[in-house]
């Protein structure tokens, strides 16, 4: 994740099969205890504008 690159666009929020992610302070930001639930389907990856994202 490189928050510098985000621009709070909401799409990986939106996208997100499991709503890992919630807008903190105009940035995306991944919920606390939230991160093991990711199926790494890489959607926020593939469709964030800026590619902030990248899933391990
Ligand atoms: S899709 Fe990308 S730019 Fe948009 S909120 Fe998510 S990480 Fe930030
Ligand atoms: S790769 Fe993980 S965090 Fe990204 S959209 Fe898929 S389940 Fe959500």
């Amino acid at each position: 994740m490189d928050l510098d690159k985000c621009t709070g666009c909401g799409v990986c929020v939106k996208v997100c099969p499991v709503s890992i992610y919630e807008l903190k302070n105009g940035k995306t930001n991944v919920k606390p205890g939230a991160e093991d639930d990711c199926i790494q389907c890489h959607a926020c990856e593939v469709n964030c504008p800026v590619k902030a994202i990248t899933i391990g």
